[in-house]
């Protein structure tokens, strides 16, 4: 846990949030699994004989973040609210975890949780960048901790690794490349150029992750809500196809996969399969072996 003093912007003013706000406390909670850092990305079994399997962003593996971090940071909120304060004049709170209109990232950076690498997400030296942050905004008034240093260094590997060139340059990112915002938040149909560079991606991408340093012996997440065995990391594509709503809910339901719709889900699964069938019928898997 780290804190961030009062050191509020224009367009970042916590007090909008909550009147009054004088700190803002900043939290990340790990949800790393094996499969980052260049591993094999493999946790689980393939769903389905012979299926094509749809890939999701490791984020969304298991119960729902928004849920999970909303019930660890609620004890903390209650501290917060009754520190050094009589039951008459208890401080304020508000947690916010990825909906408040909050800049999250900058506010974490401030508030020393790490720094923002040139992917653009939050760098931690012991939990690299798997991980989520959730706010508390709060009226108590808190002695902020100091920002952390960059450490990317000359390193550019993520900049290289992404499939579909969204970074124009370090630190910056064309959300509209993005292909998790083409596959997650896009509602129209997803542009031809971005097909092939979506591969097998179900549901957002890893890549500018699994690059990265410092996600390569990042341990587990402790946290059981993303723990293996309760998670979907895997979608068959063509059985998600012929999913009705019902079916959409009973599977998700409880995931941060729901924030695609499933008319989005199954746009995705469309490209997956698309490209399944190219690489099966392409020239290179069509020539015949010269095993000379
Ligand atoms: S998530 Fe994937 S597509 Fe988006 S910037 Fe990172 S590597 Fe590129
Ligand atoms: S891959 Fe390299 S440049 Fe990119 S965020 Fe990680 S350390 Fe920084």
């Amino acid at each position: 846990m780290t804190y961030l003093h009062r050191h509020f912007e224009k367009r970042t003013d916590p007090a909008a949030l909550l009147p009054g706000a004088c700190s803002v406390v900043m939290t990340g909670l790990s949800y790393h699994r094996r499969g980052a850092g260049g591993a094999d990305i493999e946790p689980d079994p393939p769903q389905g004989e012979g299926g094509v399997e749809g890939r999701v962003a490791m984020y969304a593996w298991g119960e729902d973040y928004h849920v999970v971090l909303r019930r660890k940071l609620a004890p903390l909120a209650e501290a917060l609210m009754q520190e050094g304060s009589a039951e008459s004049a208890r401080h304020a709170v508000k947690i916010c975890v990825d909906t408040a209109p909050l800049l999250e990232r900058e506010f974490a950076a401030a508030a020393g949780l790490g720094w923002i690498g040139k992917n653009t997400l939050v760098l931690n030296p012991a939990l690299g960048s798997t991980f989520f942050l959730g706010a508390i905004v709060t009226t108590l008034d808190i002695a902020p901790d100091a920002p952390m240093p960059d450490h990317c260094g000359t390193c550019r590997r993520c900049l290289d690794a992404c499939p579909t060139g969204a970074f124009p340059e370090p630190y910056r990112m064309n959300a509209s490349r993005c292909i998790s915002y083409l596959t997650i938040e896009r509602r129209e149909a997803i542009p031809a150029e971005f097909h092939a560079a979506i591969g097998d991606r179900l549901f957002g991408c890893d890549d500018c992750q699994d690059v990265c340093p410092f996600n390569r012996d990042v341990p587990e997440s402790a946290e059981p809500a993303f723990a293996p065995g309760s998670h979907v990391a895997r979608i068959d594509a063509q059985e998600l196809l012929t999913w009705d709503r019902e079916m959409y809910r009973s599977k998700l339901a409880g995931t941060a996969i729901t924030r695609a719709k499933l008319d989005m889900l199954r746009r995705n699964a469309g490209i997956v399969l698309e490209n399944a069938q190219a690489s099966t019928t392409s020239p290179a898997s069509d020539a015949p072996r010269d095993d000379r």
